[in-house]
């Protein structure tokens, strides 16, 4: 798209979804939190509030991986992002994040077969998603804005937005397209309308922040090596914003009180908290009270899915 400088934000949050930074932060409404309440609101106590360890799926880590090797992919000089370029870059950043999450490892442990061809196993997957990336377009001829763009905005009404796009690529006319990246392996269908919340919530921030509404949302995934694309309107964004602002006084609302619901449906399959879930016969840990620091950061593993 545009012509100009690439930056990229180096990834440094915990997977455990702590602040990046490490400093106490203003609670936020992040994306991926956002999705958790309308979903379930136990589901965004579970994970905002009580902070209850999940356990990485390979999916979700391989994911991680996929994303961490794009970015790197788009620091090289444009000329030189090859897919065979990418694909050597797999097993370094997947050493580097297994030295950041060494717990890692032990996904490849579980079973009686060897870990190390298990792991080669899946890198091979990674190198799949990799191919299905370069199989949509050809990064040689983009020049992003930015990669793993960290944004933040606060609304009129005080709602404090945060989160991190994959890629913004702006064109010389000042036309904003962001773009996601998905690897996960839920069915398509099922994480579409997640997709596009997340997609609107960073056009409303974007729309904040530089004043234009972006021309395209790209959502690319790369298992079935299909985009979609879509342009908001500046209507549309208002609405949205207000659904937001919503979401945010309905999340205050329930974390006075500690009353967050289960809403049980298909999307429980992927949870992984049904143990201490009252729609599955168990028992939630007494409410801790609303957080401090931040219930709005998003994990790394967040972003893989
Ligand atoms: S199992 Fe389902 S209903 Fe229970 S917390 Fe998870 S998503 Fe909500």
């Amino acid at each position: 798209m545009a012509e100009g400088s690439t930056t990229t934000a180096t990834v440094t949050s915990s997977p455990g979804g702590s602040s990046r930074s490490g400093a106490r932060r203003r609670p936020a409404l992040s994306p991926s939190r956002a999705s958790d309440f309308k979903q379930c609101p136990l589901l965004y106590r579970f994970r905002a509030v009580d902070r209850l360890p999940e356990v990485a799926t390979k999916a979700q880590v391989r994911g991680t991986l996929v994303h961490s090797v794009l970015e790197r992919l788009f620091a090289l000089p444009q000329g030189q992002r090859a897919p065979e370029r990418a694909k050597e870059m797999l097993e370094p950043t997947w050493r580097e994040l297994l030295a950041e999450c060494p717990e890692w490892m032990e996904l490849f442990e579980s079973g009686d077969g060897d870990a190390e061809a298990a792991m080669r196993d899946w890198l091979g997957g990674a190198a799949k998603l990799v191919d299905g990336y370069f199989g949509l377009e050809d990064p040689d001829r983009l020049e992003p804005e930015a990669c793993e763009l960290h944004v933040e905005t606060e609304l009129d009404s005080g709602v404090l937005l945060r989160g991190y796009i994959d890629r913004l690529d702006v064109a010389p006319t000042g036309e904003i397209r962001v773009v996601d990246y998905k690897t996960g392996a839920a069915p398509r269908q099922i994480g579409e309308a997640k997709a596009m919340f997340q997609m609107k919530f960073y056009a409303v921030v974007l729309w904040r922040l530089r004043g234009v509404v972006p021309r395209q949302l790209k959502l690319m995934y790369l298992s079935d090596k299909q985009a979609l694309a879509y342009t908001p309107d500046e209507a549309e964004l208002v609405r949205f914003e207000r659904t937001l602002e919503a979401i945010w006084q309905a999340i205050l609302r329930a974390g006075k009180t500690g009353d967050f619901r289960p809403n049980p449906g298909k999307l429980c399959g992927w949870c992984s908290h049904q143990a201490v879930c009252p729609s599955f016969g168990g028992t939630p840990p007494e409410y801790p009270g609303w957080p401090e620091p931040d219930p709005g950061e998003e994990s790394l593993l967040d972003r893989a899915d």
